[in-house]
């Protein structure tokens, strides 16, 4: 089964390119971002703090998360509500990097992963893909780019959305966010010791996605 892993951390690109690199080999993509963020907004729903393990441990193991493909893009499904754009939300990304710490929101996330891969030749994105999820992929990409360019596009994006957002508060939100994902004790954001080295920032996505199919070509 053709697994890639690809991790990186937020605004690197990864998810964009995963998706192009799933259209281009005909295989599945999972953003495995939206699942946790699936789970903070399900906890803001509830009114729930996301790092009380306790109150978060009473819906997870029952969660109704279901994620669906439509016309190749992958859609987010939260009881039965299409939430794949109300998890974009700004508040929603820095819940994410709380509940994501959880140990119990993490196995069962991981294992729902891991049935995707196991059933699908599939591109999966996130941090822990090439750690943890799927140590074994035969290919390993770590994509990255500054920290100043990362919260810049992401300002673009939420900007060319109509957002109001402020450039020098979603880079402090950014690098909080790194921190959180780096320093928590399982599955931290860490490029896996076999995983490929790709730094973003002064490359388009096409040369990205350009770069990363021609070493998967090479070995065809
Ligand atoms: O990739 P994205 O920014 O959508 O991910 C949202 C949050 O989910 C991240 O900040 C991270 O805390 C968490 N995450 C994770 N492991 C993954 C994917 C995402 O912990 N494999």
């Amino acid at each position: 089964m053709l697994n890639i892993a690809l991790d990186g951390p937020s605004g690197s690109g990864k998810s964009t390119v995963a998706g192009i690199l799933a259209k281009k080999l005909d295989i599945l993509h999972l953003d495995t971002g939206a699942m946790y963020r699936a789970c903070a907004l399900e906890a803001l729903k509830r009114n729930i703090d996301c790092l009380d393990e306790d109150a978060v441990k009473g819906f997870i193991s029952d969660i109704d998360l279901v994620i669906k493909y439509e016309n190749g893009g992958q859609k987010t499904i939260l009881d039965g509500e299409d939430v794949s754009l109300k998890i974009r939300d700004n508040k929603v990304s820095l819940m994410s990097s709380n509940i994501s710490s959880l140990p119990i929101v993490r196995e069962k996330m991981v294992e729902m992963q891991r049935k995707v891969a196991a059933e699908n030749p599939c591109i999966l994105d996130g941090r822990d893909i090439g750690t943890v999820v799927l140590p074994h992929a035969k290919y390993k990409f770590f994509i990255t780019a500054t920290s100043e360019v990362r919260a810049r596009r992401r300002f673009n994006e939420l900007t060319e959305k109509g957002q109001q957002v402020d450039y020098e508060q979603l880079l402090q939100e950014m690098i909080k966010r790194d921190y959180n994902d780096s320093h928590r004790k399982i599955a931290p954001l860490k490029q896996a010791d076999d995983a490929i080295l790709i730094d973003t920032s002064n490359m388009t996505v096409s040369e990205v996605v350009e770069k990363i199919l021609s070493i998967i070509n090479e070995d065809a």
